[in-house]
């Protein structure tokens, strides 16, 4: 299955995408992920996308596209994968289309995860990430058992330096402007699903399971 994930920053894509790829057997690949990885290793794409992340703006197009690109070549997304944090502009939107049109496949569902900003605002406040297996958790929603060290695998967990107020106002405002419409570019494919993606992380993934179940029988 080839799925995207939408929504806002903040409404749970990252830590529904782990559960959602895993039941599909997909990849998941997520281009904030990816960014984060290059920032941290100092290389010249992360060194390029930094000061756009740390202001909550997108990286440009041109950089982010040609990064989506790469990945989608690797082997394991011949079969499928899950997009999480991309496209994030009509103009991404379009060239996957045409990237996937090369490839001779399409797009099977595009999966918008939906919450109110006053939820999201309370999610970004709270996250934090594992250092090593990049795991999501809350500090109030979703608490590790030990403070500041993740449950999985004892990595160092860390507060995103994007999820600070000032910035996490920018990044909700650049999703209503640039990345929203997406959902009427889908809705209007007749590819987007909806589902409410508030109450606890394992109903919202039992939801999208469920979204998901007729187009993995092919009906
Ligand atoms: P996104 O990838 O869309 O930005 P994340 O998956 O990183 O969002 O989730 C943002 C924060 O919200 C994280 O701290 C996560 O633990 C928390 N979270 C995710 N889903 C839920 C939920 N259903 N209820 C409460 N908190 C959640
Ligand atoms: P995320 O982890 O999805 O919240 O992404 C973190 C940051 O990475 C965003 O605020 C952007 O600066 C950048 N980013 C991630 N995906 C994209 C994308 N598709 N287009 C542009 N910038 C992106």
């Amino acid at each position: 299955m080839r799925l995207v994930l939408v929504g806002p920053p903040g409404a749970g894509k990252g830590t529904q995408a782990q559960f959602i790829a895993e039941h599909l057997s997909v990849p998941k690949i997520s281009t904030g992920d990816i960014f984060r990885a290059n920032v941290s290793q100092g290389t010249p794409l992360g060194l390029q996308a930094k000061a756009y992340m740390d202001r909550g703006d997108l990286v440009p197009d041109d950089v982010t596209i040609d990064m989506v690109r790469n990945r989608l070549a690797e082997d394991d997304a011949r079969r499928g994968f899950l997009l999480d944090g991309f496209p994030r502009t009509v103009p991404q939107a379009e060239v996957l289309d045409d990237m996937l049109a090369a490839l001779g496949v399409k797009l099977d569902v595009v999966l918008e995860l939906v919450v109110e900003d006053d939820e999201v605002i309370r999610r970004l406040s709270g996250r934090r990430t594992c250092r090593t297996c990049n795991h999501i958790w809350h500090v109030d929603f979703d608490p590790p058992a030990v403070e500041g060290v993740c449950d999985l695998d004892r990595g160092e967990l860390y507060q995103r330096d994007d999820d600070k107020p000032e910035t996490i106002a920018n990044r909700l405002k650049v999703y209503a402007e640039a990345t929203s419409p997406l959902v009427n570019y889908y809705s209007g494919r007749g590819l987007l699903i909806g589902i409410d993606a508030t109450g606890p992380v394992d109903d919202v993934t039992v939801r999208a399971i469920d979204a998901l179940r007729p187009l993995q029988h092919g009906e």
